[in-house]
């Protein structure tokens, strides 16, 4: 590494930019400095005097050679030389600073107005001969460094007001550039392969991609290795996938890896409020990285400058700035050659919104895709996260796993820790395996409002809504296998069942179907037992609503709709307003949701009548312990049916169906 490099906090130009805005402050003292010192060393030495002392005083000494009146408001008196030694006055013949001769003024007066002064003098002086009387001038004096400095002042108070915005504008954001000479400078962190204690040990599962990743960084290490056969190393590397699934870690991993400088900077460090700053921090980016050559340039987030240039302009307003900075990153991946030794490392989670310019092959020629660790990479993970916690003997991490479907890294990350506070909140000495399980709930549904008032009859409402969820799943084979099911408020849900999706990667008709009933089941239970229904359902609601048109306008299990999807993958339909299909097909997708919405719940409620008794006894069971599980279901309704290999899947993670309360 460079041994002149100033970058040992770890970050490339943090003091340059702190030592400028130093010397900026320097240069407005300095030029108050020069402004005010003249007016100080301007004063006189003249001694301060009332018109009683000078009249009594002074006056009847004729000792007076002259007073000079000054602007108008101060009266300088000048004493007669020949006084010099006189000791009355031999004082104010002194100057304060060297002991040299004061040659006057020696007194002053502040005076009302120049009219009041001269006729008290000529008062005061009646009867002396007009040839002895004192001479009295006028004049008007000027501070020029005063003036100058009133004129300068609003400037510079301007300046500095002018200068804070802008240096709060580049610092909101994340926005490294805190200097307003800095403004199209990157702020991008330069992290030193010592600086990052983050290796790929730490990142557990992954591990196509850590093979990927590894191997770009031996490009970088031994490039001979490659381009002797005629190789081109990669420009670019974007790493996509769902939010939590380590793609930043992933990113840190390689700064601590790789012996080559690692630039890291987020997409939205280079959006700024002015046109052009963003591609100007590009193109210093790019200017940096290629000094530093070989090293990683690392984007994380991309979207925010990478979005399709066009799309969305007509909903969020044009914006040139974002498209431009665009432009001037696609330039720049192209500017510098193959073999130059920069490798752009991106990270996002929204791949679909990416200009198709910038992921084709020379610019980013490998996507790597991370997805929602499956059960053997949660082990791992979860291994990694206990590493530093203190947990009793017999943690089963399997059954933690088995728990966790559907997480990501973060969220395992966050159960870990959650954990921790709990059992730290409680004062134990160690984690235990309840911790766990009570943070997962936590991270799932929120935190328990145990204080939540509810009215006997709304929990009567609540616990057959459940019990209405629970029957249903239980019965209807291709649903989740519940796991329990609770009337405890937590977050904004005031009762829920917990399912444990399965990890298979198909989902058959009949499970949507089935999966429809079990959340409508709720609703259903409420109509049968009380003869009206809830707004609690509103969840439910919406959840089947949604998969509902799932079903009919994406997976083609409509038989009107017939084998026709509108599913649009590159995620245009997300921000145009025009629907994929016209409106006479718009008309029969609504009309056959509401038909499958109907039928289903007409279905659930047959259901739930054949099981009232089950239905019951469940809500009674409810309302006595808050909280069943697995094992109290199957006393009243029996054995479970399990579903048949491929018959459902889920990659979704556990979400409660929840009965939510009015907010
Ligand atoms: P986003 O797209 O929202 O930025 P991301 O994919 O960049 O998310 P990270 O920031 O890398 O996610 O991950 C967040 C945290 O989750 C990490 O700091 C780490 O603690 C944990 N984590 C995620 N994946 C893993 C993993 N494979 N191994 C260990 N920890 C992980």
């Amino acid at each position: 590494m460079n041994g002149e490099n100033k970058n040992q906090a770890g970050k490339d130009q943090p003091q340059p930019s702190r030592r400028g805005w130093r010397s900026w402050w320097m240069l407005y003292l300095l030029m108050l400095g020069i402004l005010l010192i003249p007016s100080f060393f301007s004063g006189t030495d003249a001694r301060e005097i009332s018109w009683q002392q000078f009249e009594e005083n002074i006056l009847p000494k004729n000792a007076v050679e002259k007073i000079v009146i000054v602007n108008n408001e101060t009266a300088e008196v000048y004493i007669k030389k020949e006084f010099a030694k006189d000791p009355r006055f031999k004082d104010v013949f002194t100057k304060s600073v060297g002991n040299a001769v004061n040659q006057g003024p020696h007194y002053a007066i502040t005076i009302g107005s120049a009219e009041a002064f001269e006729r008290k003098l000529e008062e005061a002086q009646k009867n002396i001969p007009l040839s002895q009387k004192i001479d009295v001038t006028y004049i008007k004096r000027k501070n020029w460094s005063w003036d100058i400095f009133s004129w300068l002042l609003p400037l510079i108070v301007l300046f500095v007001i002018w200068n804070f915005v802008l240096r709060r504008s580049t610092s909101i954001g994340g926005g490294a550039n805190s200097n307003i000479f800095n403004f199209g400078k990157s702020g991008a962190t330069l992290v030193e392969k010592e600086k990052s204690n983050v290796t790929f040990d730490d990142v557990a599962g992954l591990e196509e991609a850590k093979t990927e990743i590894k191997e770009i960084v031996d490009f970088l290490k031994n490039p001979d290795t490659y381009t002797r056969l005629g190789a081109k190393i990669p420009k670019g590397v974007i790493l996509v996938g769902p939010p939590g699934t380590g793609k930043t870690l992933l990113a840190k991993a390689i700064a601590g890896e790789a012996q080559v400088p690692f630039f890291s900077i987020s997409g939205s460090e280079f959006v700024e409020m002015f046109v052009g700053v963003g591609a100007s921090r590009v193109r210093d980016l790019f200017d940096r990285a290629k000094e530093k050559a070989p090293c990683i340039i690392f984007i994380d987030e991309i979207d925010a400058i990478g979005r399709s240039r066009g799309k969305g302009a007509f909903l969020s307003g044009a914006n040139d700035e974002r498209e431009s900075t665009l432009n001037q990153l696609l330039t720049e991946m192209d500017g510098f050659s193959t073999n130059s030794g920069v490798i752009v490392l991106a990270a996002t989670n929204r791949a679909d919104m990416l200009d198709a310019a910038l992921l084709r092959p020379g610019r980013f020629d490998r996507h790597i895709y991370l997805e929602l660790p499956n059960q053997s990479e949660r082990e791992a993970i979860f291994k990694v996260h206990l590493r530093p916690i203190k947990t009793e003997q017999d943690i089963d991490v399997r059954f933690l796993v088995a728990q966790t479907p559907g997480f990501s890294g973060a969220d395992i990350a966050n159960i870990c820790n959650e954990a921790a506070l709990m059992a730290a909140r409680k004062k134990k000495s160690k984690v235990e395996r309840q911790d766990f399980l009570d943070a997962i709930d936590r991270v799932v549904a929120g935190l328990e409002k145990k204080s939540k008032i509810i009215s006997p009859e709304e929990k009567k409402i609540i616990a057959y809504h459940e019990a209405g969820h629970a029957v249903t799943s239980w019965l209807l084979t291709s649903v989740d296998p519940l796991a329990k099911v609770s009337i405890i408020p937590r977050g904004k849900s005031l009762g829920a069942a917990w399912y444990l999706p399965e990890e298979k990667q198909l989902r058959s008709k009949k499970a949507f179907a089935e999966h429809l009933c079990a959340t409508l089941g709720g609703r259903a239970a409420e109509e049968i037992i009380f003869g009206d229904v809830s707004s609690g359902a509103l969840d439910d609601l919406e959840k089947a609503t949604k998969e509902a048109y799932t079903m009919v306008a994406y997976y083609g299990f409509d038989e009107l709709i017939g084998n026709t999807s509108f599913y649009d993958s590159t995620g245009q339909h997300d921000t145009s307003i025009q629907k994929p299909y016209s409106e006479a097909t718009g008309r029969i997708i609504d009309e056959q949701v509401r038909k499958l919405i109907s039928s289903a719940y007409n279905d659930t409620k047959s259901l739930l009548e054949k099981n009232k008794n089950g239905l019951i006894q469940i809500a009674g069971l409810l309302l006595q312990k808050e909280v069943i599980y697995k094992e109290d279901i199957e006393k009243v309704l029996g054995k479970r049916t399990e579903a048949k290999t491929g018959e459902w899947a889920s990659s979704a993670k556990i979400i409660p169906a929840a009965f939510l309360g009015n907010e």
